[in-house]
């Protein structure tokens, strides 16, 4: 069995002074380089939201469970990865949410056009772990639709962080039914 490492959407919006940012984001970034370091995973893929039109996903008047002041956006700052986040280990970056919301990693390709499911087949990866931001939203997706497409899945939450309570309580829920194992409790505002 080889397990691939899956780390979701840690950049700059979704970090501490981003436009969306999430409590913790910043340590996660830390967090995710150290573990990449200690070299245990074979292969390292990183997803990244890079919005250029995605429709209501952005609102001036967000709700924050539906839809989003603007983050994100391809090109600029915001969608670049944390400084803290060492990207050489990272093999391959997909992007995802052009012209969609994009919550989920498997909805993502790199810039040649592969889908990140294929790119894992393609090395004979049948387990994934994902980390990254934020917990509730595209790590969640991700982690579902990992299962969905017969994956073996695992989410380590001390590397994740998390939005809001509601929203966290409810992807556990998801991830359980979908048979998803959560490493450690996923805590808002870590
Ligand atoms: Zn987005």
């Amino acid at each position: 069995m080889s397990t691939a490492l899956i780390v979701v959407d840690v950049q700059n919006d979704f970090c501490e002074g981003g436009s969306l940012a999430i409590d913790g984001g910043a340590a996660v970034a830390a967090g995710v380089t150290e573990l990449m370091r200690r070299g245990t995973y074979e292969h390292i893929a990183a997803t990244r939201d890079y919005h250029i039109d995605p429709g209501s996903h952005f609102s001036e008047e967000p709700d924050f469970v539906t839809s989003w002041p603007r983050h994100c956006e391809a090109g600029l700052p915001g969608a670049s990865f944390h400084p803290a986040l060492d990207v050489g280990p990272v093999q391959a970056v997909f992007s995802k949410g052009q012209y969609s919301d994009g919550y989920s990693g498997f909805e993502s390709a790199t810039d040649a056009g592969e889908p990140l499911p294929d790119w894992l087949r393609a090395r004979g990866v049948t387990a994934v772990d994902v980390v990254g931001i934020a917990f509730d939203f595209c790590v969640r997706a991700t982690a579902l639709d990992a299962a969905a497409a017969g994956f073996t899945v695992r989410v380590l939450s001390e590397l994740t962080a998390c939005g809001s309570q509601a929203t966290t309580d409810k992807a556990l829920a998801d991830l359980a039914a979908a048979g998803v194992t959560v490493d450690g409790t996923p805590r808002v505002g870590a």
